[in-house]
């Protein structure tokens, strides 16, 4: 069975810039995977969302949505995906349930009826489950323009999902939300899947939003930093290890060789002994060699994002 998605060595230069805002990425979402793509301001995580979606044009690469060619099979893969973007596009005018009942015969999904009414009953059963399960059902009738920012982010998704999309694509789709909404997004998303093996792709700034996951892919100027399940990207950033140095460096070397603890050089000269599954005590104790430093570094995973974002900042 394909990917759900499948990107490979896509680029996306913007029109006069110097840089790739996208430069060579390539990953794979499974269907009915929840995947997150994280990064910081600039990362290039909405270009790669918008191509995606079939909203902006790739420079190269290939990209397959739902099993098709997001270029060749453009029209086939719309109607397989659901998208809410970071700005809103409702009709602040109409009311939240006009706004749907819209946009699903846009799609195709019913027949044009001027009032909810006489709208067939699996239409209304339909929004009813999935604004009740957004805790805006009692909110259906009012206009929108009268909805803060979270409840007009929640009606998107309500819209978004009435046709049943294979793949919901959301830009952040927490930002702005206090966090009961923001809880019951992810309830309600993980429902979803559950429930209909939606396949789910986000864009997030949020370290903790991707440990929801199922896979993560951080990018950082437009290109990979990690991918892979958010426990093996943490233990890939938070490798612990213990940095050692002695007045005399060559008893203490001889001594880690003795004591079979594999150790590397780092620039500074110091030893740098990974921890994997060993005790730093344990180690520490051993060495009978007088030492002049020790250090033991243990990050949590916010600081080895921000560690990883920040190097990247510097080069
Ligand atoms: P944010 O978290 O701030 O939304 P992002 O990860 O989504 O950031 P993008 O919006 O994809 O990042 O931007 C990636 C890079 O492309 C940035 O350097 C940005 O300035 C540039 N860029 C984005 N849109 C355009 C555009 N229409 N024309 C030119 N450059 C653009």
């Amino acid at each position: 069975m394909p990917h759900a998605i499948e990107v490979t060595d896509l680029v996306k230069r913007y029109k006069n810039a110097k840089v790739n805002a996208v430069d060579g990425i390539s990953f794979a979402v499974e269907r009915g995977a929840l995947f997150a793509l994280l990064g910081p301001n600039g990362a290039g995580k909405t270009t790669t969302l918008s191509i995606l979606t079939t909203t902006l044009t790739k420079t190269s690469g290939v990209v397959r949505v739902a099993g098709h060619d997001s270029d060749a099979e453009q029209a086939i893969v719309r109607a397989q995906i659901g998208v809410v973007f970071q700005h809103p596009s409702l009709d602040l005018n109409l009311t939240a349930e006009e706004n749907v009942r819209f946009h699903s015969i846009l799609y195709g999904l019913y027949r044009f009826r001027p009032s909810y009414g006489m709208m067939p009953g699996f239409y209304k059963k339909r929004i009813a489950e999935l604004s009740g399960v957004l805790g805006i059902r009692d909110e259906l009738f009012r206009p929108v323009k009268t909805f803060s920012g979270g409840m007009r982010r929640k009606l998107e998704i309500v819209r978004d999902l009435m046709h049943r999309p294979e793949i919901l694509f959301l830009d952040e789709p927490t930002t702005g939300l206090d966090p009961v909404s923001r809880k019951n997004l992810w309830e309600y998303l993980t429902r979803v899947r559950k429930e209909e093996g939606t396949t789910i792709f986000l864009t997030t700034h949020y370290l903790e939003e991707a440990e929801h996951a199922d896979r993560v892919c951080i990018i950082n100027h437009g290109r990979i930093a990690a991918l892979g399940r958010p426990q093996d990207i943490r233990q890939e950033l938070t490798e612990e290890y213990l940095l050692l140095d002695a007045e005399d460096r060559a008893p203490l070397d001889d001594e880690l060789k003795n004591l079979a603890i594999p150790f590397s050089v780092t620039d500074h000269g110091r030893l740098r002994v990974t921890l994997g599954k060993r005790e730093a005590a344990a180690i520490i104790q051993a060495i009978r060699t007088p030492l002049s430093y020790l250090h033991i570094h243990s990050p949590t995973l916010e600081e080895a994002y921000l560690e990883m974002v920040g190097r990247e900042e510097q080069k």
